[in-house]
């Protein structure tokens, strides 16, 4: 586990997530999908280029966030592939889907299972993997969007601290686990 920002991982209660980030080329795709609906005529909230990611757990209000680091540095994995899957909605929020085979749906589930050992709460709906690229569409039905071809390895994965900012959320990175390692140093 590397740690980012250790003053920020104790003390009062904040909003946590895991997530994995993104690769350039990933998010440039994202945000080439993002450029198609906006041609579409598509309003809404669209996330910003830096907020794209993909949740793993969201464990939401926790004062602890140096015990969920804890938990976390027992997650191992390693490296795995995925790519982009066409596009879906969950009611006002529209994402894009994510081809991943078993590895993605694995580190989720190791992920949850560090954590319920570790006693966080978190919630337990089912993984659903996506990456959310609107909220409030002003359209119902998602236009037709050609989805570019393009694949990263994930080589790791993330806590993160949500704060609303004037101009939206602001996440920021707590510490991150890396794949395929007995034990990380700084
Ligand atoms: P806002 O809630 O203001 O629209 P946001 O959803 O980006 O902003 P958070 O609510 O802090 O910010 O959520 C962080 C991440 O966790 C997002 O990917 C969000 O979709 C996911 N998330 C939030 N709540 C839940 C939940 N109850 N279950 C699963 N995932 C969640
Ligand atoms: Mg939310």
């Amino acid at each position: 586990m590397v740690y980012f920002c250790k003053q920020k991982a104790g003390g009062i209660d904040v909003r946590l997530f895991v997530a994995v980030d993104l690769s350039g080329e990933v998010k440039a795709a994202l945000e080439d999908i993002q450029g198609q609906l906006k041609g579409s005529g598509v309003h809404g909230r669209y996330t910003a280029r830096e907020n794209l990611h993909i949740t793993l757990a969201f464990i939401g209000e926790y004062g602890d966030a140096q015990a969920v680091l804890d938990a976390l540095e027992g997650v191992r994995f390693e490296p795995f592939g995925l790519g982009l899957d066409g596009m879906g909605s969950f009611g006002g929020l529209w994402w894009a889907g994510i081809r991943a085979g078993g590895g993605l749906k694995g580190l989720a589930a190791q992920v949850r299972r560090q954590l319920a050992m570790a006693n966080i709460p978190f919630d337990r709906k089912k993984f659903s993997p996506h990456i959310t690229l609107i909220r409030d569409p002003d359209k119902q039905v998602i236009p037709q969007v050609k989805i570019p071809d393009v694949k990263m390895t994930v080589e790791g994965f993330s806590l993160m601290l949500s704060e609303r900012g004037k101009r939206g959320m602001i996440y920021t990175e707590l510490g991150t686990v890396s794949a395929g390692k007995e034990e990380e140093t700084i």
